[in-house]
């Protein structure tokens, strides 16, 4: 039987585990390579639903998986001829299976699985092969009929550093299209041309625009001018397309209430035609729709891999929602408006009326697309400010999925290495994991739903450094409310300190623990990331005159020491305000110079210190999660009669199966 806590509040991770999980003998650890672990997930609470939600979780998931290539194809070009290759390879191989050479390969192969392509997943630098460019072309020599006939250009591709370099560069000193490898401008399209099509027609007065660009990938026509050639039934991806059709059609005999069935079904027309309007459409019902206790996300979401931030991701999240624990999101959601009329930002800049944040907490069922097999924690959707503004936003808080990775990192030595002293230690054992959800919850439910644009404000104002302002903003929305005593008095916290857990893993990890992720000598890039730093070096400089954060030596080694917890949750309030305002006004200068002077540059020195700290950890600095496996039982008529959850593959097993089982897109 399933029990989960009805709030978090002083549960501390262990407590929580013995609580929470279904099984206590599950077995979170799946694989581990390079600078990857793979993780499964629990879906606790998925024998409670009903027969029919159960097959609608089946139909959505298929629907998730079936999108799979699309990803890999918007992720780089070459990226599926390339795995058709190196998956024949690894399946075709009868050599010694002990070599390094086939272990080097192993392990390149598992890194182009888990990043679906040949960029790493964060970084989007491309993998260097530590197996010879001799042991491959033998290969695929060996087996030319399992080979793609560009074989050897794309073993160039592998091999050759100068070739796509990287998925999605942000250096805003070069043409940050011309210099991405991403799949969503045709090669030869540069940033210039891009940003004068979309001015030219993007109507500044449409109260109501579309998401210029969100599902289109730009190609030239003969006499040079641009087109979109667009993601649709009829267009790029149609095979994939329509099998995403086919399995959604599917899941809508099951769906939950009348109003679930007539989006899925404008979902599908979007799918069909490739009219944004109806995706609108569409948005607006599903963030409405809080009755449904099964839900999903499929489309083109997320623009991050897009260097300019228009086209977007594929991506899936199959879920449903953990009654028990949205008791706290509900409690914040139903307060948001108090939230956001006491926010440190000027009044001009908020809302006047919140209207309709709904906040959940839900168990990942199926992960799909761009959203596997690494994933986020919490998402916030409909993405189109003038949605958010009029119907509002849907928020959710992914807690299997979180609890999968505090489960899987006991006891791994991380905090005895960086947190400061014992007394942080205890303060985060008891807290951290609840504030954390907390920050999630308050980052997605009144974070990115909070403030608003001066009116004739162009929401892509702030270009190449909008994914990053935009974290940042909702970070520091969160940040500044977990420390007010306002969650005291909804009873959402129980002790006044507890927020500390959570500004003290902040800090340390945008000030030191989060450069583990990146290469000596490297900047930092994801925007996520620069965000983090940006936070953290911000109010370490703002803080100085008072000593509100340090860092301090100790036996030679680097900590974060807080000195005036209060004073820092001010300084939080500050750049709120002043991040609010580069966004409201589109002060695009202003959000360039903060994003450069606080979130990209990193001391070598201490950078260098985190890495070899960690190295003796041996903690690997990203994780993902491969799926479960639903089996459905059938009645006469074809009927869905029940559904199965099962775990029975390793890493290497799932991805075979998915390439064989769900290629939409080769051959
Ligand atoms: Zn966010």
């Amino acid at each position: 039987m399933k029990k989960i806590l009805p709030t978090l509040a002083a549960a501390s991770l262990m407590a929580l585990s013995a609580q929470a999980a279904e099984d206590p003998n599950f077995k979170y650890n799946v694989d581990r390579f390079a600078d990857i672990e793979v993780l499964r997930y629990e879906v606790p609470g998925f024998n409670q639903l009903s027969p029919r939600q159960k097959a609608m979780i089946y139909y959505l998931g298929q629907a998730a998986q079936m999108g799979r290539d699309i990803i890999w194809d918007q992720n780089c070009a070459y990226n599926l001829p390339i795995r058709q290759m190196l998956e024949a390879v690894y399946t075709g191989y009868t050599g010694d299976r002990t070599t390094e050479d086939w272990k080097n390969f192993e392990t390149y192969m598992k890194q182009v699985w888990f990043a679906n392509g040949i960029h790493h997943h964060y970084s989007t630098d491309k993998f260097t092969p530590a197996f010879p460019r001799t042991f491959l072309e033998a290969q695929v020599a060996a087996m030319p009929d399992k080979m793609p006939a560009n074989a050897s250009e794309l073993i160039e591709v592998i091999f050759n550093p100068a070739i796509a370099a990287k998925r999605v560069c942000q250096d805003s000193s070069v043409d940050v299209v011309a210099n991405s490898a991403g799949n969503f401008y045709a090669p030869g399209i540069t940033q210039a041309e891009v940003e004068a099509y979309y001015e030219a027609i993007k109507d500044p007065n449409d109260p109501t625009p579309i998401s210029y660009g969100l599902n289109a990938r730009m190609d030239r026509n003969a006499d040079g001018s641009l087109r979109e050639d667009h993601y649709q039934l009829n267009g790029l991806y149609g095979p994939a397309i329509a099998k995403i059709i086919y399995y959604l059609s599917k899941a809508r005999e099951y769906a939950e209430n009348d109003a679930q069935k007539n989006y899925i079904s404008t979902l599908i027309d979007y799918y069909i035609t490739g009219d944004l309007r109806l995706f609108d459409e569409y948005s607006i019902a599903w963030a409405e729709d809080t009755a449904s206790q099964v839900d999903f996300v499929n489309g083109f979401i997320e623009s991050y891999g897009d260097p300019l931030g228009m086209s977007a991701s594929w991506e899936s999240y199959v879920n449903f929602k953990n009654i028990p624990s949205s008791q706290r999101t509900e409690t914040i959601s139903n307060n948001a408006q108090w939230f956001e009329s006491n926010s440190p930002v000027d009044p001009r800049f908020r809302k006047e009326e919140v209207k309709g944040v709904s906040a959940k907490a839900i168990n990942a069922a199926m992960l799909g697309g761009d959203a596997f097999p690494s994933t986020a924690i919490g998402i916030n959707l409909p993405n189109a400010n003038w949605i958010r503004a009029a119907h509002g936003s849907k928020s959710v808080t992914i807690e299997n999925i979180t609890e999968a990775y505090a489960l899987a990192s006991r006891g791994n030595g991380f905090n005895e290495e960086f947190v400061i002293d014992a007394p942080t230690t205890e303060l985060l054992d008891k807290y951290l994991y609840t504030t954390d959800m907390l920050h999630t919850d308050l980052h997605e439910c009144l974070g990115h739903a909070s403030g608003r644009l001066l009116p004739g404000v162009d929401p892509d104002a702030l270009k190449e450094h909008g994914s990053t302002l935009e974290e940042t903003r909702a970070d520091l929305f969160a940040l500044y409310y977990l420390a007010d005593p306002k969650l005291l008095e909804l009873g959402i916290l129980d002790n006044p300190d507890a927020y500390k857990a959570e500004y003290y893993k902040y800090l340390m990890n945008g000030l030191m623990t989060q450069l583990n992720r990146i290469e000596l000598g490297n900047n930092v890039e994801e925007a996520h990331m620069r965000n983090r730093q940006l936070i953290a070096k911000w109010v370490l400089e703002h803080g100085k005159k008072d000593k509100v954060v340090e860092l301090v030596k100790r036996g030679g080694k680097t900590y974060v020491k807080i000195n005036d917890y209060r004073k820092l949750r001010n300084l939080f309030g500050q750049l709120l305000a002043e991040v609010q305002r580069i966004k409201s006004e589109g002060d695009y200068k202003a959000g360039a110079k903060l994003v450069n002077d606080y979130g990209v540059k990193i001391d070598p020195k201490l950078h260098k210190e985190v890495l070899d700290r960690y190295a003796k950890l041996n903690i690997p600095p990203y994780r993902g999660f491969i799926n479960p496996v639903y089996v459905p039982t059938f009645g006469k008529n074809g009927e869905i009669t029940d559904v199965t959850i099962t775990y029975p593959e390793n890493f290497v097993e799932q991805m075979l199966r998915l390439s064989r089982d769900y290629s939409t897109l080769t051959e």
